[in-house]
Order: C-alpha cells, then structure tokens, then sequence
C-alpha cells in the first residue's frame, strides 16, 4: 500500500530505490547536483548492468554534473525544458515526491509517496507512463548545444524561427508558427501552403517551406541531428 514519506524517509527509500534496482532505475528531477553517496550508488547500479535513465532540465544542471553522469555506461541522459515532477523508481518501488536529486535538499521541508508496484499497481503504471511520455518528448542534444544551453548562452541553433514572419520561437516542427501567425493563419487545412521562411536556420525559403515541411531540405538532417525530432 502506498506510503507517506517524510524528507528523511524519503531520502532513505531513494537510497533503496537506487540500491535495489535489478534492470532499471529511472531518476525524474529537475534540478541534480548529487551527494557523493547517492553519485556512488548510482554509478555502482548502473555498472551492475541496470538501465539508468535520468531526466532533467537543461537550465539546472550544471555541465560538471553532467559529465561525471555520462562518463557512466548504462546511463541515458535526457532533458527538457518544462520539468517540474520528481519521480524516482525501480522496476518495483517508486517515489513521488517534491525533492530534487540535490546535495542541499537535507535541510527543506520535502514529501514524498512510496508506492509498490504489486501493491499500488495502478497509481505505479500511470505514473510510469506519465515518465515515459516525458522521456520520449525529452531530447539529448549533442554536446555543443547543451554546453551552450547550460551556460545560457544563445545556441546558434537552439531556437525557431516562424516560417511565416521569421520571428525567433521555441523549435518544435509541429508548431513552426509564431502565436500571431498561427492566429491569422487563414490557410486552415492547407498544411502546402507555401511559406517564408525556414523554421531551423530562419532562412528565406523561397516558397519551399510550409507548415507540413517547415525546414529547408539541405537543413532537414543538421536539424534532426540536433534536435532530435
Ligand atoms: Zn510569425
């Protein structure tokens, strides 16, 4: 049965979680900058064989952090930007709770919910789902840009331009119009028609872009490199 936890319970089953992991061990956390325990038995699960993913956002994470986590095998590193849950499980315990993986979060006031996946079967599967879809919308970039993100400085490639107006957006290929575009956009249905602009490289696009292909061709790899997508 599900399971109140104080800070330091919660604390003490993370430790279990991790420890206890016999195939995979997902860690959701926004900010992370890891105790030199909790660093150790991460590492120590992850070249036992156990697949480690961990999920964050990119402004909170400082570079060192992430690079002494992907020096380890067996750990997937992915981020996006809108991340506030926590959420830690193995293949049978999970927690849901308001710490973050950070070596500060000793001295707040946190919660948590430890909930057994025989027990709690289906608070445990939407749960694990919920994590899932955030995975999969969560991207890993290539090391450049996240260098460049993780130290606010503007990507040569980490933002969109609207395909119509050129004004500089959120990448998604998706939504590759601005706010006021896509409210005037009186092509509704027209997925073809034709546009001004490239939506990765904020090119003019000659009439070879449109919401349906929203980047220019010779831009469509670098573009899935990068973004993933
Ligand atoms: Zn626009």
């Amino acid at each position: 049965m599900a399971k109140y936890l104080t800070n330091k319970e919660t604390q003490a089953v993370l430790e279990n979680v991790i420890m206890g992991a016999e195939k995979i061990l997902v860690l959701v956390s926004p900010y992370i900058a890891l105790t030199r325990t909790l660093f150790s038995r991460i590492k120590a699960t992850a070249e036992k064989g156990v697949r480690v993913k961990i999920i964050y956002r990119i402004d909170k994470v400082r570079k060192e952090e992430l690079d002494r986590l992907k020096a380890i095998k067996n750990i997937e590193l992915k981020f996006t930007d809108d991340l506030h849950a926590k959420c830690y499980f193995n293949e049978k315990e999970m927690i849901i709770t308001s710490l973050n993986l950070l070596d500060t979060s000793e001295k707040n006031w946190e919660m948590g919910i430890q909930v057994n996946r025989m027990y709690d079967k289906e608070i445990f599967d939407k749960a694990m789902r919920d994590v899932q879809t955030i995975f999969v919308d969560s991207a890993s970039l290539p090391h450049y840009v996240m260098r460049a993100k993780a130290k606010n400085i503007k990507p040569k490639y980490g933002n969109g331009y609207c395909i119509r107006c050129a004004d500089n957006i959120r990448f998604n290929v998706d939504k590759p119009l601005c706010h006021d575009c896509f409210e005037s956009w009186d092509e509704w249905g027209n997925k073809k028609h034709t546009e001004n602009f490239c939506h990765f490289s904020g090119e003019e696009s000659d009439g070879e872009t449109c919401f349906e292909k929203p980047i220019l061709s010779e831009y469509y790899k670098k573009a899935r490199a990068v973004y993933g997508f």
